[in-house]
């Protein structure tokens, strides 16, 4: 048999020692170019600029543009449906 502690240690010990581990924040500081967050000695994500220089290019995100689009095609959609429910109920109001 392997050795073994000679107490087991209650929940409480574990849960006093485990106080200590946690997590912190990463070195974050404001970008003196774009003013974002970013990350302390990398370049910046947002603006792509590091010690006042453009070191990467970012390019623009064409995403956001695209979420919009999707989004008015599906509300045109929603508003020809509800056209077209609106001039089945009155065709039908109209036969009574
Ligand atoms: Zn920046």
């Amino acid at each position: 048999m392997s050795i073994a502690p000679q107490r087991r240690t209650s929940k409480t010990r574990k849960r006093l020692r485990r106080t200590h581990y946690k997590l912190d924040l990463p070195g974050m500081m404001v970008c003196p170019n774009c003013g974002e967050l970013k990350l302390a000695h990398i370049v910046c994500k947002s603006c792509g600029y590091y010690d006042g220089k453009l070191v990467k290019e970012i390019p623009i995100k064409e995403d956001e543009e695209k979420v919009t689009e999707v989004k008015t095609d599906k509300k045109a959609k929603k508003e020809a449906k509800k056209e077209v429910k609106k001039a089945k109920s009155s065709k039908k109001e109209q036969e009574k």
